[in-house]
């Protein structure tokens, strides 16, 4: 074993740090002993000493020469020999395949020599120069940077002046006349002729291989998937076998099991005398693998045994390369093959029922992100679309509609049976109904924690934010796309709450079986995605036996909570309480902030405290034996307040025509003394709660009354009181007393006993960082990680989305916004201080997390470790919650 250089005998699958993933499946399937042309690997540790020295290690050269007699030992060939060449193919391969990167160069040891000798050998002078034809062009492009589309423009005027339309179809002479014309243009293009010398030709190949790694694509490519920087790539060298030597030769790629769906059967795609490049590129049309059968029936049966020994040895769906030359069978490749989310949940409940792998095994091959794309409605993938934009894609889905620009038109619309699309610049409040009736929500501002994407998560409805691109124009009723095109109010858009597209015109939909499943549907027969449910389902029990972590829902109505149970959640975590105070109640709310003196003030909360009762009440009985946490009021009052200048102006026209209205003045009068220029960071929260007590005192009441009435109903109601925004021990402890002291005065009006435990929000930086003292006056904590992302970075979570993220995200400052995904080292790390102070003043303290980031999968393994006790996410979520809360589990017991 040389110290650079592994042979394909040497290595094994385990090595993809030392041989790449190429490089140690190639030597796994030369130890099974299957047909693997002979080769070896150049390590990443010298490609890693090359990176840092500048220059190959020393003994590199050495090793090279002696591995290529080797090669050319067993073959009985030289590398480029006269009479018989040996000929190689360079390959790059790192551990993670990676874009960006130089990949292939084939025909290595042909010169203008050895090509007669090929030519003799293969009794065919044109095969020999394709060959060299093909070295030229891809030495060109990939070693010496060379434009490959010049190579191409000499192709298609050679075949033009040929008049054919295939490559094979070129004639020797045509083929020669091509060869001089490369040469020329490698002279024009790089002021270098081709080398002559095949060991040249190879030590240059796998230096620009070993260079590739730093391409600024790559480096991008790095950054945004988090790949080392230091990892280095290997090299394959391996020994060319032909599938373009005439009709009893070709190239293939097949897989062990259909990518698409996950099913058995025979599934890939062979192209008749053609190199491998061909197959993908597209130049001729492949057949059907079966088709094989008839052609070359052993060849065909041979490489069905040897992807069930693949299958078998590797456990799982695997990629297969391979290329007949003259009728006998080679392997190029094979990995652990690409598959589509619904074909992951398959093959991992298929493999478990067969005994192949264990259940373990089924649940951490499958991910919350692929669950997440099965339990939404999909565009048809292989339907036409025209895009008009991209913005944020904020809640996943597919959705097709008739744009709406405000509120009351998306439900007079849907209320005809019409398919509705709410498109605004951004969402307030008062676009709930809008919001509930539409099949969609896009808007031009806002990121994916704005109102509109927490809502329509929320719903399960999808979303689309921040389209900057948009511009709606309300008198006109019209949106303005930059770069000219106008959509008229009424007109059908498509949107895709994955990845942000905004398509024109009507795409063709997919519904999910798996929602139809979990909402209770019992009709799903196997060719509709029964067997999808199945596997499905599998895969979610086993996470539920194994998961520590519990799975609670963000839900603020009745109907959210029963969905929100259907999808398994263990209670609520979140139930928001601001938007039961809109529509008819805003009045109420108005009241109570225009009332002048505590008898006024009182008034309105008594006609609000009924209400509040009712909707806690329902929440509770749709819950009934499971916890509730209640969090008290959190946004500023001048939110349920009417908007500043469109007041002003109603109030400056009702002067003029001389009908003034004294109410609008004094609301007009309240709406100038709420306002403020960071509301944000201004009255909300627990400072509301200090400053207006009432309106705490009445949410208690409402909770607990609820409670009572559904003891007294024979239920089992669980409600927890929260206090948002909390910076200090002294608010928490000033209004804990106030709650505690009206639990006590409703429980004793209605005779009853109940442990409402009272526990508060950590979503400042300061409640983080003296958790410990915040603790002796909490119950439990839930962490508020948007406020808490929001106030750690300073970013404004409704504004730097849309703003600048894009410019962020293209620059690498980040892999994926802080607000999706948390970011560990800064707030988890304050979540982390959170933990400790904590548990060190309380160690029983319970504790969870309720921003967006608890349905987000990663942020979900960053909880586990740090020993919180539940996630909490919108109902739609929870599913997603479920099983990568038991994929946590299992991570945290290997990394032990
Ligand atoms: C949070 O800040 O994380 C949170 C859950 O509260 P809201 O999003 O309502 O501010
Ligand atoms: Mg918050």
């Amino acid at each position: 074993m040389g110290e650079w250089i592994r042979d394909f005998t040497e290595g094994n699958m385990l090595q993809k740090d030392l041989l790449g993933g190429k490089g140690a499946n190639l030597a796994e399937m030369t130890s099974l002993g299957l047909p693997v042309p002979p080769g070896f690997t150049i390590t990443t540790e010298a490609c890693r000493a090359f990176l840092t020295e500048g220059e190959l290690p020393d003994g590199l050269l050495e090793e090279l020469t002696e591995a290529i007699g080797r090669l050319e030992a067993a073959m009985g060939r030289g590398l480029g020999d006269r009479d018989d060449p040996l000929l190689v193919s360079v390959r790059s391969g790192a551990k993670f395949s990676m874009p960006g990167m130089m990949e292939t160069v084939l025909n290595i040891g042909l010169n203008d020599r050895s090509v007669e000798g090929l030519a003799r050998t293969s009794s065919s002078d044109r095969f020999a120069l394709d060959c060299y034809r093909r070295l030229m062009q891809m030495y060109g492009s990939t070693v010496l940077g060379m434009d490959s589309d010049a190579f191409a423009a000499e192709l298609d005027a050679a075949k033009s002046q040929a008049g054919v339309a295939a490559d094979v179809d070129l004639d020797s002479d045509s083929l020669r006349g091509l060869l001089s014309a490369y040469e020329r243009l490698t002279l024009e293009h790089s002021g270098t002729v081709f080398p002559q010398d095949p060991q040249a030709q190879l030590v240059a190949a796998v230096l620009a291989v070993f260079s590739s790694w730093n391409t600024e694509r790559a480096r991008l490519y790095r950054r945004r998937e988090r790949i080392p920087e230091d990892l280095g790539t290997a090299v394959n060298v391996q020994v060319m076998v032909y599938g373009n030597r005439g009709t009893s030769s070709g190239s293939g790629v097949c897989f062990t099991r259909d990518p698409a769906t996950g099913r058995r059967g025979v599934y890939g795609d062979y192209l008749e005398n053609a190199q491998g490049e061909d197959v993908v590129s597209g130049i001729r049309n492949t057949i059907p693998l079966t088709e094989l059968g008839a052609i070359d029936k052993p060849s065909y049966d041979e490489l069905i045994e040897v992807m069930a020994t693949l299958e078998n040895h590797y456990r799982d769906l695997c990629d297969i390369e391979f290329t007949v030359e003259e009728g006998r069978l080679w392997i190029l490749q094979t990995r652990v093959g690409k598959r589509t989310p619904e074909a992951a949940f398959r093959l991992a409940h298929a493999m478990a029922k067969e005994g192949m792998i264990d259940a373990d095994e089924a649940l951490r091959r499958v991910t919350g992100a692929q669950l997440a794309l099965v339990m939404f409605p999909r565009f048809d993938p292989d339907s036409q679309r025209s895009l008009l934009t991209t913005g944020i894609g904020a809640s996943p889905g597919a959705a097709v509609g008739r744009i709406a620009l405000d509120s009351a038109t998306a439900a007079a619309w849907a209320a005809e049976g019409e398919s509705v699309i709410l498109l605004r610049k951004e969402t307030t409040p008062d676009d709930l109904p809008g919001m509930v009736a539409a099949h969609g929500v896009l808007t031009s501002r806002g990121g994916k924690t704005s109102h509109a994407a927490v809502v329509a998560r929320g719903m399960g409805r999808t979303c689309v934010c921040g389209a900057e691109a948009l511009e709606v124009d309300l008198a006109e009723r019209h949106v303005l796309v930059r770069g000219g095109e106008v959509l008229a109010e009424g007109q059908v858009i498509s949107i895709d709450g994955s990845t942000g597209e905004v398509f024109a015109g009507s795409v063709p939909v997919t519904d999910s079986v798996v929602v139809r499943h979990l909402e209770g549907a019992d009709d799903i027969g196997a060719e509709s995605g029964g067997d999808l449910v199945e596997a499905v389902g599998f895969v979610l029990d086993h996470a539920d036996d194994v998961r520590r972590l519990g799975v609670r829902a963000n839900a603020d109505t009745a109907d959210d909570a029963a969905r929100a149970r259907r999808f398994g959640a263990a209670g609520i975590g979140l139930c928001r309480t601001e938007h039961m105070f809109l529509g008819e109640r805003r009045e109420l709310v108005e009241r109570l902030i225009l009332a002048e003196g505590a008898a006024e003030q009182e008034a309105a909360l008594a006609r609000l405290l009924p209400l509040q009762r009712a909707d806690f009440t329902e929440i509770l009985e749709a819950m009934d034996g499971l916890p509730v946490t209640i969090r008290l009021i959190d946004p500023p009052l001048h939110e349920f307040l009417p908007d500043q200048t469109d007041l002003a102006v109603q109030v400056a026209l009702e002067d003029d025509r001389g009908q003034e209205d004294l109410r609008n003045h004094q609301l007009l009068e309240a709406v100038r003394r709420l306002h403020e220029q960071n509301p944000m960071l201004g009255l909300r929260g627990v400072r509301l709660g200090i400053v207006v007590p009432g309106l705490f005192a009445m949410q208690t009441r409402a909770v607990v009354e609820a409670a009572a009435d559904r003891l007294a109903a024979g239920g089992d109601p669980r409600p927890e009181i929260m206090i948002p925004l909390v910076a200090t021990v002294n608010e928490l402890a000033l209004v804990r007393s106030g709650v505690e002291s009206v639990v006590a005065s409703v429980l004793e009006e209605r005779g009853v006993h109940l442990a409402v435990p009272v526990g508060t929000m950590i979503e400042v930086p300061r409640a983080a960082v003296t958790a410990g003292q915040i603790a002796e006056a909490a119950d439990f904590f839930s962490f508020g990680t948007n406020d808490l992302t929001q106030m750690t970075w300073g970013f404004s979570r409704d504004d730097v989305e849309a703003a600048f993220f894009s410019a962020y995200l293209e620059q690498g400052v980040f892999p994926v916004s802080p607000f999706e995904s948390l970011d560990v080292e800064g707030v988890g790390s304050l979540v982390e201080t959170a933990m400790r102070g904590g548990r060190e003043a309380k160690p029983d303290l319970h504790a969870g997390v309720c921003g967006e980031h608890g349905g987000d999968p990663d942020s979900i393994h960053f909880f586990d470790q740090v020993g919180l006790d539940y996630v909490s996410c919108s109902p739609f979520r929870v599913p997603v919650a479920r099983l990568e809360s038991g994929r946590a589990t299992l991570a945290h017991r290997s990394s032990q």
